[in-house]
């Protein structure tokens, strides 16, 4: 079935043929018909399934239908998300979406000046989408009103979870009238975000996107053994080989992000970091020089990445295997998004065998190796454009060890 046969507003149709959206994806087939009944919608999708437009659409026909005179301009759909570049994202989404509406949309996040977003609010919003912190600043303030939102969106709840945002879900409830319809989205399921759920959906409709395999089939990703030492030489010999590829790179904390950054630097690549220490300007900007391609490779966290939309990714390389098993899951979903074809490989040392091991468990199946000939790895690590260090000396001595220990064997 196409967007086209679906009943929704042709100025939703007109917009979703200019972004190139003929047909929904599966998680996009199966919600949307029951949101626009009205009910409950319990979702559990990662992202680059289509999630988002799932909900965006049909939440943008109901409010369409809603927006009577009087009620115009008030806040009817409140979307809260866990991070600053969610909120944005999703913001652009319901945008582009509802472009040719008459909607209003604003997303609000903390770390930016707030007199801005105050006058926006005051000049009246249909849809907010916000992060809690900066939303509860303004609730406070007497700026936003909650007492008309009839469709409450809470996306990434695992996510929120994660990051303590349980006491703001059970506040804004307070805040909306009795009778609403909710959204809840969660890449992952378990028993607490179940509790969370189900305390705040009533009778949902539960739409679950590839269960048993929850790696995008759009993305081919395997494993390389390399030691922790000699990761950055093959995360530039990667990056040389695919210069004209957008890489995403991921690394367990950010010390490790800017030794990474510094690495590259010193042998003329050029790349980004994305961690927790930027503030919300240079994070802007690094989205920005990433997206537009000025630079090709970001160096990220974890947490700073998470559900982050950037657009064709080529490769995702996990340069540190994630802590969290489920974290591999979100972190190769940058690439491979909607229709199109992702790669990731991910840098495993002896140290993180038992992490890659559940990590394969967690996803049900052994992840494909990359098999490295003991010929290419010395190359990989000889070639370098880096300056020679302790690790070249090493190798060099193991190299003469080897070689004297042959010129006994011979003499014997
Ligand atoms: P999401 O899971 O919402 O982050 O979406 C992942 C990517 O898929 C985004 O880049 C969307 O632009 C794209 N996308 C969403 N729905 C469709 C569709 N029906 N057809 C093609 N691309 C889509």
């Amino acid at each position: 079935m196409k967007f086209e046969q679906y009943n929704i507003s042709p100025l939703i149709k007109q917009s979703l043929e200019e972004l190139g959206f003929k047909k929904p994806t599966d998680i996009q087939f199966k919600a949307i018909p029951s949101i626009l009944k009205g009910d409950d919608v319990l979702g559990i999708a990662q992202t680059g399934t289509g999630k988002t437009a799932a909900f965006a659409i049909p939440i943008l026909h109901l409010l369409m239908r809603r927006s009577h005179h009087n009620l115009r301009r008030q806040v009817k759909c409140l979307v809260m998300l866990p991070t600053r570049e969610l909120a944005i994202q999703i913001a652009q989404v319901f945008k582009d979406i509802g472009k040719h509406t008459e909607l209003t949309i604003l997303g609000l996040v903390g770390g930016v000046d707030q007199a801005p977003q105050i006058k926006k609010l005051d000049k009246g919003v249909d849809i907010l989408i916000a992060t809690p912190g900066r939303m509860f600043d303004l609730v406070s303030q007497g700026h936003i009103d909650l007492s008309r939102v009839d469709i409450l969106v809470l996306d990434e709840a695992d996510q929120m979870l994660d990051l303590g945002f349980i006491k703001d879900i059970r506040d804004v409830m307070k805040h909306l009238p009795a009778r609403h319809q909710t959204l809840f989205f969660s890449a992952t399921i378990d028993e607490k975000i179940k509790d969370l759920a189900y305390s705040i959906v009533h009778n949902p409709i539960r739409i679950q996107i590839s269960p048993k395999d929850p790696v995008s089939k759009n993305v081919t990703h395997s494993v390389a053994h390399i030691a922790m030492d000699d990761k950055r030489f093959f995360l530039e010999r990667l990056i040389k080989e695919f210069p004209n590829q957008k890489i995403l790179v991921f690394v367990r904390t950010k010390v490790r992000a800017e030794r990474v950054f510094a690495a590259m630097q010193r042998v003329g690549i050029d790349t980004l970091t994305m961690h927790g220490d930027k503030d919300q300007s240079d994070r802007l900007k690094v989205m920005n020089e990433f997206k537009t391609g000025k630079v090709q490779v970001l160096i990220a966290t974890d947490v700073s990445a998470r559900g982050i939309d950037i657009q064709g990714v080529d490769y995702v390389v996990n340069y540190d295997l994630p802590d969290i098993p489920e974290n591999y899951v979100h972190r190769i979903g940058r690439t491979g998004r909607g229709v199109n074809k992702g790669r990731a490989v991910s840098f495993c040392c002896p140290e993180e065998l038992p992490i890659l091991e559940a990590i394969q468990s967690y996803i049900g199946k052994p992840i494909s190796v990359m098999t490295i000939e003991k010929t290419d790895y010395v190359e990989t690590i000889t070639f370098t454009e880096d300056t020679p260090n302790d690790n070249w000396q090493l190798l060099l001595d193991e190299a003469e060890k080897e070689d004297a220990t042959r010129k006994k064997k011979k003499k014997k």
